[in-house]
């Protein structure tokens, strides 16, 4: 038995105030990562702050013609709330896609950008692993690597970023409001989450004692031509091998405006600005969409058992922006249930 205090946070600043006392302490939404990782002695906060009440769980029209989604609004309520479905179906579907019913009812929108990897070796304690541990090695370059990256790894990490809101996030530019010690600051969502280098015990560029607050997404949705597409290893509760999000702007057959970000693939969401600078003022057919795939493979690299993953992204990516140009997007099996 390990044990750990537990608090209940009544407001942002009393958990500002309760986390600066206790560096070690974690925040708990809602805890199906955090819970997990203590069960398997990953994480062992000497203390746990309940922010479940903290007034964060709403979704608020911005001046400029945005929401703010509070960061303790949860994943159904926010693929179900009528202005994402209808102006930012992207980030329903993403959301749809990921993880069950029950884990979506009671994950929230800011534990979801601060889940960690499902690397195995992660999760089991007596392998090394320098997120886990730093300085200790890394198990899956030569171990069971299928599920990881080949994009943007380096030579102490190749963990992937499990999220699939994420995914959908990047291409939609979210900004991230945090506050800490020092006061509040906002986050471009590319500067949020980090790749490994040599710090990965790292995941974000969110700093100890502060706390997610809110995520604030810009008027642009891209709510005709876009999609969500998921490939795993089974059709519901498994976590991407490849998935890509795409939203376009057309002109007719020409491309106006591309945005597209690949998970399953990186440490983090991963998008190519050189990739989608060579969609725009180009036709919207299968050349130009193989000519980009090979633009964002163009510095891949594979281990031992996910070589796979480079051909399943470029075709994902092709069939991506196939849907997303016919205004054709993915269904997500799981949309109807409730
Ligand atoms: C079996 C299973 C399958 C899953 N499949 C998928 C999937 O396919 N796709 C997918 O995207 N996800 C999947 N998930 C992950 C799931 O989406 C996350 O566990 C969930 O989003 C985390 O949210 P939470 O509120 O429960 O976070 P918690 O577990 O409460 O917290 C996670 C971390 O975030 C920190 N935190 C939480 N809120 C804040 C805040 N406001 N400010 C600062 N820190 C904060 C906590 O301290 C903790 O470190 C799966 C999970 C499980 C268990
Ligand atoms: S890939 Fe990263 S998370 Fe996985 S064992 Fe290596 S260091 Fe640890």
């Amino acid at each position: 038995m390990i044990n750990f205090k537990y608090a209940r946070a009544s407001d942002v600043a009393d958990a500002l105030h309760l986390i600066a006392t206790d560096p070690t302490a974690k925040f708990l939404a809602g805890g199906t990562n955090l819970i997990d990782l203590m069960k398997m002695d990953v994480e062992r906060p000497t203390k746990i702050i309940d922010i479940n009440r903290l007034p964060l769980n709403q979704i608020e029209r911005t001046p400029n013609g945005g929401l703010r989604i509070g960061a303790l609004v949860r994943n159904t309520d926010l693929a179900y709330y009528p202005l994402i479905e209808q102006h930012y179906p992207v980030l329903a579907s993403a959301i749809m896609a990921g993880a069950s019913q029950q884990l979506r009812n009671a994950a929230s929108t800011g534990g979801n950008l601060l889940q960690r990897t499902r690397c195995h070796y992660f999760y089991d304690t007596v392998t090394p692993c320098n997120k886990r541990k730093p300085g200790s090695g890394c198990s899956a370059i030569k171990g069971h690597n299928r599920m990881h990256a080949i994009l943007g790894a380096s030579e102490v990490c190749i963990a992937v970023h499990p999220s699939d809101m994420c995914v959908a996030l990047a291409i939609l530019e979210a900004k991230i409001h945090v506050t800490g010690a020092t006061g509040d600051r906002v986050i471009a969502f590319a500067d949020f989450h980090r790749l490994p280098g040599d710090t990965p015990q790292r995941d974000t560029s969110l700093e100890t004692g502060e706390i997610v607050t809110a995520v604030e997404l810009p008027p642009q949705g891209f709510s005709k031509n876009y999609t969500y597409l998921k490939i795993r290893d089974r059709l519901s509760y498994a976590f991407a091998l490849v998935s890509v999000a795409v939203g376009l702007e057309l002109d007719g057959e020409t491309i106006k405006e591309a945005r597209f970000a690949l998970g399953g693939v990186a440490h983090k969401p991963w998008r190519d600005p050189q990739a989608e600078a060579a969609l725009r003022g180009q036709p919207a057919n299968t050349a130009t969409f193989s000519r980009v795939a090979d633009i964002l493979l163009r510095d891949v690299k594979a281990y031992e058992h996910n070589r796979f993953k480079i051909d399943l992204a470029r075709r994902c990516v092709v069939r991506a922006l196939t849907q997303a140009a016919r205004g054709t997007p993915q269904v997500q099996s799981s949309k109807k249930i409730m």
